[in-house]
C-alpha cells in the first residue's frame, strides 16, 4: 500500500531472533547479545499471524533476518510458512553464512529465493577483528555451498569500516569476476554499538570507485547503484544511506524479534504488535505504514557530510542485531 508520501511499501524485514553466532564490533556488544527471556521473542505462530496480516496490508516481499536467523529454532518451518503465505511473492534471508552448509538446501526447499551473505572482508585477521571470532573459513564454506545450492540470486554484503577493511575491497570485487555473485558495499550507519564512533570509521561508498575506476555504471536496483567489470559474472552495488540518502525510494518496514514494528530504521518510533490479532493487527500495521516518516533523522539536508548526525537515544537506540539489518 502507499504511504502518505506516495511510496509503495511492500517490503518487510522481519527479525526472527536477536541472537547471533558472531559479535561484529559495530553490531553486537563485546560481551555478546544481552539475554532476552524466551517469552519475549515472537513465537512461530505469532510470526505467521503477523506476516499474514502484513501481506493483507500489501507486503509482497519478506526478508528474514536477525540476529542470525539460522540460529533460530524452527527456521525452516518459519521460511516455509512465509513463502506459502497469500500475497508473498519473494522470500529472502540475510545470514553470516556460517550455518549455510547445514541449512542451504532446506532453505531452498522451503521457498527462500535469494540469500544475502554478510562478509565484510576476506582477510582472516581483519575478519577476526570485526567479528571477534575465527570463522572466516566456515563463512567461505557457507558461500560456496550457497552457490552450489542454486538460489535465484546471492549477494555478498560488505559494510565499509574506515581503517579496517578498505584495503580488502579489491578482493571482494574479485568475487564478481569469478562467481555469479553480486557484491554490495554498504556504508556503516551510526546505529547502536557504532553510534558514537569517530567520523573516520564512516567511509563513503565512493571509495570503491576509487579502488576500481574501471567499473562501469549499469543502473539502479532498489537502493543499490550498480556497476560491473566488463565480462564479470556478477554485479557490484553501492548502498549509500549516509552520503546519498534514499528515503524518497524507501519501500520497507521492519519488525523486531520481540514484535516491535519500526516504520523507519533511524526513527525512535516503535509500535508493539504483540497481543494484536485479526483486524486490530492489520489496522495497526496500516497506520504504521501511513505514519512512516518522510526522511530519517540522519538526513537533515540533501547530502550529509559523513557522520554529522545525532545518535538516537533511549529506546530508539537499539543495535542492528535487535532491529534486524
Ligand atoms: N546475522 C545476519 C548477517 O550477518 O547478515 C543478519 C543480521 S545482520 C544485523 C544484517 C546486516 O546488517 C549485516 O550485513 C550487517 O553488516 C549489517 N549491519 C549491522 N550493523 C550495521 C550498521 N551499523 N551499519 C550498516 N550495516 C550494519
Amino acid at each position: 500500500m502507499k504511504d502518505n508520501f506516495d511510496r509503495d511499501i511492500h517490503y518487510l524485514r522481519l527479525s526472527v531472533t536477536d541472537k547471533c553466532n558472531l559479535r561484529c564490533i559495530y553490531c553486537v556488544p563485546e560481551t555478546g547479545v544481552p539475554k532476552k527471556r524466551h517469552e519475549d521473542i515472537l513465537t512461530v505462530e505469532e510470526i505467521n499471524e503477523i506476516v499474514q496480516a502484513a501481506a493483507s496490508c500489501g507486503i509482497k516481499k519478506v526478508r528474514i533476518t536477525g540476529g542470525e536467523p539460522l540460529v533460530r529454532r524452527g527456521i525452516i518451518d518459519i521460511c516455509k510458512f512465509i513463502a506459502g503465505a497469500d500475497g508473498i511473492s519473494e522470500v529472502c534471508l540475510t545470514t553470516n553464512g556460517i550455518a549455510l552448509p547445514e541449512f542451504a538446501s532446506g532453505l531452498k526447499a522451503a521457498g527462500v529465493n535469494r540469500l544475502n551473505i554478510s562478509l565484510d572482508t576476506l582477510d582472516r585477521k581483519t575478519y577476526n577483528k570485526i567479528t571477534r571470532t575465527d570463522l572466516l573459513e566456515a563463512a567461505l564454506h557457507g558461500v560456496d555451498i550457497a552457490i552450489k545450492t542454486g538460489f535465484d540470486a546471492i549477494k555478498i554484503n560488505a559494510v565499509l569500516i574506515g581503517g579496517m577493511n578498505e584495503s580488502d575491497i579489491w578482493r571482494l570485487l574479485d568475487f564478481t569476476k569469478k562467481y555469479k555473485v553480486d557484491v554490495r558495499f554498504i556504508e556503516l550507519m551510526p546505529i547502536g554499538e557504532c553510534a558514537d564512533w569517530a567520523k573516520e570509521k564512516f567511509v563513503s561508498s565512493q571509495i570503491v570507485l576509487k579502488t576500481a575506476p574501471e567499473l562501469v555504471e549499469t543502473g539502479m536496483q532498489g537502493v543499490s547503484k550498480l556497476y560491473k567489470f566488463p565480462d564479470a559474472l556478477g554485479t557490484v552495488g553501492l548502498i549509500s544511506p549516509i552520503s546519498s540518502h534514499f528515503c524518497p525510494t524507501c519501500n520497507r518496514i521492519r519488525i523486531t524479534a520481540d514484535g516491535i514494528l519500526k516504520p523507519c530504521l533511524h526513527s525512535a518510533e516503535e509500535i508493539n504488535l504483540r497481543g494484536l490479532h485479526g483486524d486490530a493487527l492489520e489496522n495497526v500495521i496500516k497506520d504504521a505504514i501511513l505514519g512512516k516518516p518522510e526522511k530519517h533523522k540522519l538526513c537533515r539536508g540533501d547530502r550529509l557530510p559523513l557522520t554529522n548526525h545525532p545518535p538516537l537515544e533511549g529506546k530508539g537506540r537499539r543495535n542492528m542485531n535487535e532491529i534486524g539489518g
